[in-house]
């Protein structure tokens, strides 16, 4: 067995990120905060955890993600937009729309976000779902190869959450009408329950065929449970390692546990026999599940990878050339601030990488 240990905690700027592994290790040994062994089979075994910083400076940008006068600040100057434009795929519908073809024409299908989050009013929440309609009817009438995602919070959960139930009803039929889907974005552990509730609902709903989805993140201790019931259920599942700051109590606190954990979910949601995505950048997960689906003989075709639009690209790319399946989520509008700040808790190096971006500019 090949026992190279192989460093999860990149430095490289997204569009060049790993392209040796190992010789990465070397650079970044003093400070990489997990390891995995990579033996013959290409399935990852986790191994290792070490102490590092980044866990700090990820919740410290996770904790500033919510800071209001720095979104008030930052959402409205023109560095901020500047900064955003790398993650985020314009302020207006047209400017995502425009993202989404030349995507379809590259041979990339979309998931667009119309970014924002936990309002205060039902008129805002009303607001945002019109931004979602239209957004279907712009699918339909462009024949874009797009679906959305939607956040429960943005739809007022926090203000009732039968209100967001109502307004998510009237998308999920409207996206079943015109032939797209709605998947229902997962954000922090205070919301899993009532909004995988929400999904089943409207998902045994035989009117509604079945036109949304959820998202199941690694990082839970409950997620092999709740896939388990999806799947049962005929859920199709979007799978990703999961982006807020979560206490040990409801979320493994290493990265290798999650990891791992994420590599036993995709086995789960490949066998099912749904077509489900994969959202991840993470090269060790992709090649985990590529490796996966082949030996059980499960086509490239049956499940889709899924990335953040300005991320690894290369990969993006890549997976398309070799025939799989690959769904960018495109962000837009103007309340970027707490997506953008989630992405840089993800990956701190992104702050010089888009510093550097912002002089070129
Ligand atoms: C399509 C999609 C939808 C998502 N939806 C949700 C959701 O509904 N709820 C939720 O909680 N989270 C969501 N996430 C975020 C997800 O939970 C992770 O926080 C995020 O994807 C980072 O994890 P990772 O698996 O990509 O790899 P990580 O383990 O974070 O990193 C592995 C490697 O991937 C690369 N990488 C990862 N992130 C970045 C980045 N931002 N910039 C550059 N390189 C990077 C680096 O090479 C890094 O070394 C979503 C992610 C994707 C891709």
């Amino acid at each position: 067995m090949n026992s190279t240990p192989v460093c999860l905690c990149a430095t490289a700027p997204p569009d060049s990120i790993v392209p040796n592994r190992v010789s990465l290790l070397r650079r970044t040994d003093s400070h990489c905060c997990a390891k995995l062994v990579l033996p013959a089979s290409g399935q990852p075994a986790v191994v290792a955890t070490e102490g590092s910083p980044m866990p700090l400076l990820r919740s410290a940008l996770i904790a500033l993600s919510r800071n209001r006068p720095l979104r008030r600040w930052s959402e409205r100057t023109r560095l901020g937009l500047r900064f955003s434009a790398r993650f985020v795929a314009g302020m207006e519908i047209g400017d995502a729309l425009r993202v989404a073809e030349t995507l379809n024409r590259q041979g990339m299908t979309v998931s667009l976000d119309s970014l924002g989050e936990s309002v205060t009013s039902e008129a805002e929440a009303e607001a945002a779902a019109g931004v979602y309609h239209r957004l279907l009817d712009e699918i339909a009438a462009r024949r874009l190869d797009a679906h959305i995602s939607v956040k429960l919070t943005q739809m007022g959960l926090n203000l009732s959450p039968a209100l967001a139930e109502s307004i998510v009803e009237s998308l999920v039929r409207h996206a079943q009408a015109t032939g797209s889907f709605v998947r229902i974005d997962m954000e922090d552990s205070s919301r899993t329950e009532a909004t995988l509730g929400l999904v089943r609902r409207l998902h045994a709903r035989p009117e509604l065929g079945g036109a949304i989805g959820a998202v199941i993140q690694a990082y839970l201790y409950r997620s092999q449970a709740d896939i388990e019931q999806l799947v049962a259920e005929g859920v199709r599942v979007r799978l990703c390692k999961g982006a807020y700051d979560e206490p040990p109590a409801v979320a493994f606190p290493r990265k290798a546990d999650v990891d791992a954990n994420f590599i036993r979910l995709s086995g789960r949601l490949l066998d099912s026999g749904l077509y489900h995505g994969l959202a991840t950048h993470d090269e060790a997960m992709i090649a985990a599940a590529k490796s996966y689906a082949s030996r059980q003989g499960i086509a490239p075709t049956r499940f889709e990878f899924q990335m953040l639009f300005g991320v690894r690209r290369d990969l993006q790319r890549r997976l398309v050339e070799e025939g799989y399946k690959v769904r960018v989520y495109l962000p837009f509008g103007s309340d970027w601030y707490p997506y953008l700040m989630r992405r840089l808790a993800e990956r701190p190096a992104n702050m010089l990488f888009l510093a550097r971006n912002l002089f070129r500019l």
